[in-house]
């Protein structure tokens, strides 16, 4: 860890008096404090003018009680989430999580790292975040329905086009969003298309949203590579998880002719020397809703590991794309040792401090999550602007949007890193890359 400028360190302190317990937010705004230690030095006006507690305490958080009745008739409570973080480029705009960790800190830390991703995109959308502590595991699609039906009778009051646009995250896909969509549209007796993004392609969803992140996280270690003359092309490539960003992370490197040969889920990981086989992984994990045991045991040279660490298989370029904190210190060694060139975040802060201090000191070229995984969050935008217009774009245009803004959001993190001394630093350039775009915003609008 590295030491914070006087100022930074009080606004640092009273986060963490602020949100006791909060440990992935104190992460997330620990992280980003210490890139901005470079730009206070030059910058007075953003410690003069509290931009940066601003920046630190949300506009608006939303808690309330989810309650819903499962298909055997009994109750089940939850609870459901919107941190409505920073609204300085456009409306609050960021996905919804359902899976049991969550919490008010987890939604936090990830509408935190939302307002920076966003920025990065150079599209006008704001930060936010939210969930709820639902598991959809094991659920059957009229039980997900009455969950999705009771969050949105609350949750309709808060959000809108121009207001607050949420999205999937992990657990919510073209499912969820549909349901959500659906009782919006009843509660409010409004066709509002933009209120949601990740909607179904039959009612104003966008071409490559499905496969954004992932494409993007891609197409971003791509540019790192180039600036090494390096290419992914037959090169060895792990990913993590097994979700919508793994599966099209993996397409997309396959794509570009590397080799993927692993990918996890919480019960284990799979080893396909074969190559991963993307149809069969999605049709075992969206159609199936099945797990990588059963797409192993459906390959022939695929061996499944239960338990254990996917960061073990050696490789050339890792692909983090499961879940905060699922790579630490000694992961990052193993990586390391086993020859890794470079490594790109498709979850949200999946690599540890700790890590991530080993990868940079070791000279891998490292993108954040907040970087490389903002292709999700532009083809949102990209969804928005359709909607708007009342129109609808072929994938290719649409793919092609998405790789320009991949390549600008790469190009903004180098620039900013150069311009701060801190060459080849991709955690510094997007923190203050985006740091300033927002933080100019929050001054042009006065103190509020
Ligand atoms: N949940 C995604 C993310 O972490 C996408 C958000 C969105 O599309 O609004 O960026």
């Amino acid at each position: 860890m590295n030491d914070l400028d006087p100022a930074l360190q009080r606004v640092f302190q009273t986060v963490l008096d602020r949100n006791p317990g909060e440990a992935e937010f104190h992460q997330a705004v620990r992280e980003v404090l210490e890139s901005l230690n470079a730009v206070v030095a030059r910058h007075p006006e953003y410690v003069d003018g509290s931009i940066i507690e601003r920046l630190c305490e949300p506009e608006r958080q939303l808690m309330f009680r989810v309650p819903w009745t499962d298909d055997q008739g009994n109750i089940h409570i939850n609870r459901g989430f919107r941190v409505e973080f920073n609204s300085a480029l456009g409306p609050f705009k960021g996905g919804l999580r359902f899976h049991p960790t969550v919490n008010l800190g987890i939604v936090k830390f990830l509408g935190f790292e939302q307002i920076f991703k966003n920025a990065l995109t150079g599209l006008p959308i704001g930060g936010g975040k939210g969930g709820s502590d639902f598991d959809p595991k094991g659920r059957s699609d009229a039980e997900v329905m009455r969950f999705c039906q009771s969050l949105m009778t609350e949750l309709y009051r808060h959000i809108g086009e121009y207001t607050d646009v949420p999205a999937g995250d992990i657990g919510v896909g073209g499912r969820e969003i549909g349901y959500l969509f659906g009782q919006y549209k009843r509660i409010t007796n409004r066709y509002e298309s933009g209120v949601l993004t990740g909607k179904g392609l039959s009612y104003g969803g966008s071409q490559v949203r499905t496969e954004a992140t992932g494409y993007g996280t891609v197409i971003f270690a791509r540019e790192m590579l180039a600036t090494r003359n390096q290419a992914l092309s037959g090169r060895r490539v792990i990913v993590s998880g097994s979700g919508n960003v793994a599966i099209y992370a993996a397409q997309k490197a396959q794509q570009l002719g590397a080799h993927v040969v692993a990918c996890s889920d919480s019960g284990g990981y799979v080893v396909d020397e074969d190559g991963i086989d993307v149809d069969l992984l999605r049709q075992v994990k969206d159609v199936e809703r099945g797990r990588v045991a059963d797409y192993a045991a459906r390959r022939p040279k695929a061996v499944h590991h239960e338990g254990g660490s996917v960061w073990d298989v050696p490789c050339e370029i890792a692909l983090p794309c499961a879940t905060q904190n699922e790579l630490d210190g000694d992961a990052a060694r193993t990586l390391v040792g086993n020859g890794l060139l470079a490594l790109a975040e498709g979850a949200n802060m999946p690599s540890t401090p700790e890590a991530v201090q080993v990868f940079q000191e070791a000279g891998i070229l490292f993108a954040p999550g907040k970087a490389a995984n903002a292709g999700g969050v532009a083809t949102s935008a990209l969804e928005m602007q359709q909607n708007a217009s009342r129109d609808s774009w072929h994938f290719d245009h649409t793919e092609k949007r998405l790789d320009q803004i991949m390549v600008d959001v790469h190009q903004r993190c180098a620039e900013a890193a150069d311009t701060y001394g801190q060459p080849g630093n991709y955690v510094a350039g997007a923190n203050i890359s985006s740091f300033m775009q927002v933080a100019d915003a929050m001054l042009a609008h006065g103190v509020i």
